[in-house]
C-alpha cells in the first residue's frame, strides 16, 4: 500500500488549499455535496468578507448564504457556519475527532480533514473518492463503509503517510479513477489494481 502512495506522489503535486484550522473546517463544511470548483471560490468570498471567527459569528445568516451560494444546501450550511464560528470564537477549533464531531454538520471525514490539514496531526479522511479507489484497488471489500475503510487503511499505511491519502486519492479520483468510466489505461496503479485486472479478464 505504501508503494501506491509513493507512486501517486510522483504523479500529483497536492496540497490542501488552507492551513488555518478554522478555514479548513469551514471550507470542508462548504465542500459537502459540492464540487471543489464551487467550494473554494465560495470559501474565499466568505473569508474575504469575514476574516475571523468572531466577525463570522456576528454575520447575518442570509449574507453568509449569499456568499457561499451556489454550494449545495447553502442555506443550511450558512446556519451551521454561523454556529461553528460562534463556538470557535469562544473556544477555538477543537483538535480531536470526538470534539469536532459535536459541531453542527461536521462528520468524521471533515473532522479528519481538520486534524490532518489544519493541525498537521496524522489522520485519514475517507470521502467518496478514497472509499471508491480503495475498493477498486482491492484494499477493502466492496461493502466497506468509510469508517471501516479508514480503520483498514490506518493498519496498512505508516502514520507519516496518512495525511497524503486524502489529497492524493481525491486528485486521482477527479482526474483518472473517476466514479464512472475510470481511465485505467492512463493509471499508474493499473498493474496492481483488482478492478482493472478483473475488467481485463472479462
Ligand atoms: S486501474 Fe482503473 S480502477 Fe484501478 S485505480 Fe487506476 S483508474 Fe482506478
Amino acid at each position: 500500500m505504501l508503494s501506491y502512495i509513493k507512486t501517486l506522489k510522483k504523479h500529483y503535486k497536492t496540497e490542501h488549499p488552507y492551513k488555518d484550522p478554522f478555514k479548513v473546517l469551514i471550507s470542508c463544511l462548504i465542500s459537502q455535496r459540492t464540487r471543489d470548483s464551487v467550494t473554494y471560490p465560495a470559501a474565499e468570498r466568505l473569508f474575504k468578507r469575514y476574516s475571523s471567527p468572531e466577525s463570522m459569528s456576528k454575520a447575518n445568516v442570509k449574507t453568509i448564504a449569499s456568499l457561499i451560494k451556489p454550494a449545495g444546501f447553502y442555506r443550511q450550511k450558512a446556519k451551521r457556519i454561523k454556529k461553528i464560528a460562534a463556538y470557535v470564537s469562544k473556544y477555538g477549533v477543537p483538535d480531536s475527532v470526538d470534539e469536532l464531531l459535536k459541531l453542527p454538520g461536521i462528520g468524521r471525514k471533515c473532522a479528519n480533514i481538520v486534524l490532518a490539514y489544519g493541525f498537521g496531526k496524522p489522520a485519514i479522511a475517507v470521502d467518496t473518492h478514497v472509499n471508491r479507489i480503495s475498493k477498486r484497488l482491492g484494499l477493502v471489500p466492496w461493502n466497506s463503509t468509510p469508517n471501516q475503510t479508514e480503520q483498514a487503511l490506518k493498519k496498512m499505511i505508516p502514520k507519516r503517510y496518512w495525511n497524503d491519502v486524502n489529497t492524493l486519492f481525491v486528485k486521482h479520483g477527479q482526474e483518472i479513477c473517476k466514479p464512472i468510466n475510470p481511465k485505467c489505461d492512463y493509471c499508474p496503479l493499473r498493474s496492481v489494481c483488482s478492478y482493472a485486472n478483473q475488467k481485463h479478464k472479462s
